[in-house]
């Protein structure tokens, strides 16, 4: 795959043809701004230099296959100064043909170990590989109204881990980290209540992936792909974290 990249030092353009391609499936970057769209083939070129893709079983890595996962991985750094400096931690990126069934174990309070089977479409690991599945990174074209994204949700995960904690808070200096914790609190406690009524009573389920009720990490997570694949409904649902992922995602200069 893309082997004219493998030794360079300059990442070469990515193709017109296959470039072209791949904003047709994933509308949300084909409606950047034309100064944006550059940048982000510039950024998906540099991550098809530096990352390593492996496919799981014998999943073929394509040409289609690594531009999909590069262009909508770099999405997330389109503004932050350091580019791809954010994912220097790792370089491998591995692709299954499907979802993955993950074997978990737990330990509980009273030292029991608890064992079970989570069926997962991607996961990130700190300092280690991103693995994905490629049926829901395709299936990513199609569900952008529902803000459901696997790539930009992997790639969150490992923006927040960079400073060490999978806490749904991004590197930041300490006041401005205090501010932000507050905030993803309150809308996490919002949006976790809001599941639990959907669960046990029967009300509407809140917009985007349940997923988010997890943990404040996985919350980030999810409202990263809202925010990245469908902004309007992002800031009508969550208002109070639109400035702030603006804030951080798109610094002032
Ligand atoms: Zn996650």
């Amino acid at each position: 795959m893309f082997g004219w990249l493998r030794g360079l030092r300059a990442a070469p353009a990515i193709p017109e043809a296959a470039w072209q391609a791949t904003l047709r499936r994933y509308r949300f970057l084909a409606e950047l701004p034309e100064a944006d769209g550059m940048r982000l083939r510039e950024l998906a070129a540099l991550f098809l230099r530096d990352k390593r893709f492996h496919g799981a079983g014998d999943f073929a890595i394509t040409d289609e296959v690594a531009l999909a996962i590069a262009a909508q991985a770099v999405r997330p750094l389109l503004h932050l100064p350091g580019g791809l400096d954010w994912y220097d931690d790792f370089v491998g990126i591995v692709v299954h043909a499907g979802e993955v069934v993950a074997r978990r174990r737990v330990t509980d309070v009273d030292a029991v170990v608890h064992e079970y089977d989570e069926v997962i479409a991607g996961e990130a690991m700190e300092h280690g590989p991103v693995m994905l599945s490629w049926q829901d990174v395709l299936a990513s074209s199609v569900t952008t109204d529902d803000g459901y994204n696997v790539v930009i949700h992997e790639f969150a995960h490992k923006i927040d881990m960079r400073d060490g904690a999978v806490d749904g808070c991004p590197p930041l200096p300490p006041a401005a980290r205090t501010t932000w914790l507050n905030l993803m609190q309150t809308a996490y406690e919002r949006f976790r209540e809001k599941t639990i009524l959907a669960d046990r009573f029967g009300a509407e389920p809140p917009w985007l992936d349940a997923y988010g009720a997890e943990s404040i990490g996985e919350f980030f997570a999810v409202t990263c792909e809202a925010y990245f694949v469908n902004r309007a409904r992002f800031g009508e649902e969550f208002a109070e974290l639109l400035g702030l992922f603006d804030g951080f995602f798109r610094p002032a200069r």
